[in-house]
C-alpha cells in the first residue's frame, strides 16, 4: 500500500549531508542548534515513516505495542519538525526582541497539542486507529495539516514583518524553502501512499544547507577555526549576556613577516598556530580575526596568564611543514567581557585598538584592556555614526557665536560653528567630531553643508536688523587640499545670489604648514573674493615674515593667548598686534568671558571680541530672536 521509493533515497542524502556537516566545527549560535534539531527531527521522521508505514501494512503481524510505538513516533516527529522549521526562519530574522513572550509561548501551542493528542492516541484513536482490517485515520488526523499550516503561515507572516536583517538571496532562499514545505504538504495531501512529504523537507533542508548552515561559512585557515564573520555573530547574538574573558594573540610585525615570507608560507603558518591554538586549548573558542590575530574565547576565570606563558614557548620554536618554515614572536591582550563590554561594535572596535597595543607592546603578558578604553572606543564610535547620520541626512547643524566690534560694542558678524547631536539629541562638540570627519574624509561634505546653511541664513535672514556685516566660516586644512575648492565655495555662493565679500573664511595657524600648494589655494580662495581669517593664532608656528606674504585680511588671537595677557599683562602681546597692523591686519580677540578683558583686549588694540561674555554659540533661531532688532524703516538687506 505504501510506496517507499522516495523516502528510502532522502533517507541516504540526508546521511551524507548529515556527515558532512557533523564533521566540520560549528559555532554555537541559534540558528546553528536549531539546524542541528532540524536533522534530527527529519531522520526521525523518515526512519519512522519507513517504519510505522511497512508494519501498517499488516498491522496483525507485529506485536501491537510496536505498531503503536512507530506510529506515535512518527507523528510526535512529524509535528517536532514542522515547528522547527518555522523556528529557523524565526531565527534567521532574529525578530526575538521584537516577539513578545506571550506571542513566542504562543506560537509552541500547536506543537504542545499536537504531541499530546498523539500520545493520547493509541488510547483514544484521535489521530490514527489501528483496528483489525489495519491502519485508519483517525477523528482528529486533519488537524496534522492545520498544525503544519499554522507553521507555515507564522512563518510566511515572520518574512513579511521581519525581513530587513536578510540580504536579498538570503530573502529568497526563505521564501523558497518554506514555498517547499507547502507543496510537500499539498502532496502529502493528494498523494498520501508516495510519502513524498520528507522529500520535500529534505529539499528544504538542503536549501537551508547551502545558503545558511554551509559550516565553511564561519570557518577560515582550511576550516581550522572560526573566522571574524563568526566572531560577530556570536557576540551579536548574545549581546547583553555576555560574559567571560577574550585572550587575543596577535603575531608581531604581521605585515613585514608576510612581505619577508611571501603570502603562500604565511597562510600555511596561521594555519598551523591555529591547529596549535585550538588542540592546546580545547576549553576555549577560537577564532581567526585576519592580519595575524587570533581570537580565544573562554570563560571568566580562564588563566590568561599562563595561556600567554605556553604560547610564547611554542614561539620559542619555529612553525615549519613541508611548505614552510616561519620564526614569528606573539604579543597578547586581555579583555573581560560583559557589563561594559558587551555590544559587538564596541568589542569589536575595542578589540582592533588592543590588538594595535600588543603588537607595539610586543611583550608575553597580555595587554589589559582598560574600561577607559571601552569608554573612549565607544564615543568614537557614538561619534562616527552621528557623523555619518548627520552628513547622509543633511542634518549638520550650523550654530552661530557673534562677533562684537570693540570699539562700539555692537554685534557686527558671527561665527559659524558646526554641531551635529547624538541618539539622545544632545549635541557632540565639534571638537570630537572634526577629527573624524577628516579622517574619513566627510569634512568636505559636512564644510559644504555648513557653507551652504550659512549661505541659506545669509539669503534669509534680515541682516541690517542684525547688524552682521559677515559670517565666519571655519575651513579645514583637509578641504584645502582639494583644488576644486575655490570654485565650489563659489558655485554655492552663486547659486544663492550672494556676494563672496559676505563669507569670511577661517583657517588655524596650525594647518599653516610650509606648502607652496596651500598659499596657491589661498590666493585661488581671495581671488573670488572671499577674505581670510588666520584662526587660533598663538597655537602654531608661523612667523610675522611668513604671514606677510599669506593673503589674510584678519588675525584671531587664539584664547589661551588673551587668557594669557589678561591673567599677565605683558609687552608681548600688545607688540604683536602692533605689527599686525602694521601688516594691515585687523584683530579678533576669542575666549573673552568678561567685561574687563574686553576692555583690556580692546585698549591693546583689538577691532573684534568674542566670547561668552557676549553669547555662547547659539542656533540660527536663538541667534535671530536673540539679536534681531526690529527693522529701521526703509532698511534692507546688506547683500
Ligand atoms: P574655533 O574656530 O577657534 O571656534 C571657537 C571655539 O571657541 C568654539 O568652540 C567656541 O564655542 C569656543 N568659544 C568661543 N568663545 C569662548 C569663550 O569665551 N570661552 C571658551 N571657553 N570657549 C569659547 P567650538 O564650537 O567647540 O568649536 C571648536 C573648533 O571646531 C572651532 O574652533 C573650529 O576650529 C572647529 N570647527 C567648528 N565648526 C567647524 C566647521 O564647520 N568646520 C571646520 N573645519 N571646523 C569647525
Ligand atoms: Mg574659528
Ligand atoms: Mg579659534
Amino acid at each position: 500500500m505504501w510506496n517507499f521509493s522516495f523516502v528510502l533515497p532522502s533517507l541516504l542524502i540526508l546521511f551524507i549531508l548529515i556527515a558532512f556537516y557533523l564533521s566540520l566545527p560549528r559555532l554555537s549560535v541559534r540558528k546553528n542548534r536549531v539546524f542541528v534539531w532540524i536533522i534530527l527531527a527529519e531522520s526521525t521522521t523518515i526512519v519512522f515513516d519507513i517504519l510505522s508505514s511497512y508494519v501498517d501494512n499488516d498491522p496483525a503481524a507485529y506485536p501491537m505495542i510496536m505498531v503503536q510505538f512507530f506510529n506515535v513516533g512518527y507523528f510526535a516527529a512529524f509535528y517536532i519538525r514542522s515547528f522547527l522549521f518555522y523556528y529557523f526562519t524565526l531565527s534567521l530574522l532574529s525578530p526575538e526582541h521584537a516577539l513578545r513572550p506571550g506571542i513566542k509561548a504562543l506560537s509552541k501551542l500547536p506543537v504542545g497539542l499536537m504531541l499530546l493528542c498523539t500520545l493520547l492516541t493509541p488510547m483514544t484513536g484521535w489521530i490514527y486507529s489501528i483496528g483489525p482490517e489495519g491502519y485508519h485515520s483517525g477523528p482528529l488526523y486533519n488537524l496534522t495539516y492545520l498544525q503544519m499550516s499554522v507553521y507555515l503561515l507564522l512563518s510566511f507572516g515572520t518574512i513579511v514583518l521581519f525581513h530587513r536583517p536578510l540580504k536579498k538571496r538570503e530573502r529568497f532562499a526563505v521564501i523558497l524553502f518554506n514555498l517547499l514545505l507547502l507543496a510537500g504538504m499539498i502532496f502529502r495531501y493528494v498523494f498520501p501512499h508516495f510519502l513524498l512529504m520528507d522529500t520535500f523537507c529534505l529539499m528544504a533542508i538542503l536549501i537551508i544547507y547551502l545558503e545558511f548552515e554551509n559550516p565553511e561559512f564561519y570557518l577560515e585557515l582550511r576550516g581550522e577555526v572560526f573566522n571574524g564573520k563568526a566572531f560577530r555573530d556570536y557576540i551579536e547574538e548574545n549581546t547583553g549576556r555576555l560574559s567571560g574573558r577574550v585572550l587575543g594573540v596577535v603575531i608581531h610585525n604581521y605585515p613585514d613577516m608576510r612581505d619577508i615570507y611571501g603570502s603562500h608560507q604565511m597562510d600555511v603558518g596561521m594555519h598551523m598556530i591555529a591547529r596549535y591554538l585550538v588542540s592546546s586549548f580545547p576549553h576555549q573558542t577560537v577564532f581567526y580575526y585576519r592580519k595575524g590575530r587570533f581570537i580565544l574565547l573562554g570563560e571568566k576565570n580562564m588563566d590568561c596568564g599562563e595561556m600567554s606563558r605556553r604560547i610564547t614557548e611554542r614561539f620559542q620554536k619555529t612553525w615549519k611543514s613541508d611548505e614552510a618554515e616561519l620564526y614569528l614572536k606573539s604579543a597578547y591582550l586581555t579583555m573581560e567581557l560583559g557589563g561594559e563590554l558587551s555590544e559587538a561594535d564596541d568589542i569589536l572596535s575595542t578589540l582592533i585598538l588592543a590588538f594595535k597595543k600588543a603588537d607595539i607592546t610586543a611583550s608575553s603578558v597580555p595587554v589589559a584592556v582598560t574600561a577607559d578604553e571601552v569608554l573612549q572606543t565607544r564615543l568614537q564610535h557614538t561619534v562616527r555614526r552621528a557623523l555619518e547620520k548627520a552628513i547622509e541626512q543633511d542634518q549638520v547643524e550650523v550654530f552661530l557665536q557673534p562677533l562684537m566690534e570693540a570699539d562700539s560694542g555692537k554685534l557686527i558678524a558671527a561665527e559659524a560653528l558646526a554641531r551635529i547631536r547624538d541618539e539622545k539629541g544632545e549635541i557632540i562638540p565639534p571638537g570630537l567630531f572634526i577629527s573624524v570627519a577628516e579622517r574619513s574624509g566627510r569634512i568636505h561634505e559636512l564644510g559644504e553643508q555648513v557653507f551652504e546653511k550659512t549661505c541659506r541664513f545669509l539669503k534669509t535672514a534680515d541682516l541690517s536688523s542684525l547688524g552682521i556685516r559677515w559670517i565666519n566660516v571655519n575651513l579645514s586644512p583637509v578641504q584645502f587640499m582639494r583644488s576644486d575648492l575655490a570654485d565650489c565655495l563659489e558655485k554655492i555662493l552663486r547659486i544663492h545670489g550672494l556676494e563672496p565679500a559676505l563669507i569670511h573664511l577661517e583657517i588655524t595657524e596650525e594647518s599653516m604648514i610650509d606648502d607652496s600648494f596651500l598659499q596657491k589655494q589661498m590666493q585661488s580662495v581671495r581671488e573670488k573674493g572671499f577674505q581670510l581669517v588666520l584662526d587660533d593664532y598663538g597655537t602654531g608656528y608661523s612667523n610675522l615674515t611668513r604671514l606677510k606674504i599669506c593673503p589674510f585680511t584678519n588675525v584671531k588671537l587664539d584664547m589661551s593667548l588673551v587668557w594669557d595677557y589678561c591673567a599677565n599683562p605683558d609687552d608681548i602681546l600688545p607688540t604683536m598686534i602692533k605689527a599686525f597692523k602694521h601688516m594691515n591686519f585687523t584683530i579678533t580677540s576669542e575666549g573673552i568671558e568678561n567685561e574687563q578683558m574686553a576692555d583690556m583686549m580692546r585698549r591693546i588694540g583689538s577691532d573684534y571680541l568674542q566670547g561668552y561674555h557676549y553669547s555662547k554659540p547659539l542656533s540660527m533661531e536663538d541667534f535671530m530672536e536673540k539679536y534681531a532688532k526690529p527693522a529701521a524703516p526703509g532698511g534692507g538687506s546688506l547683500q
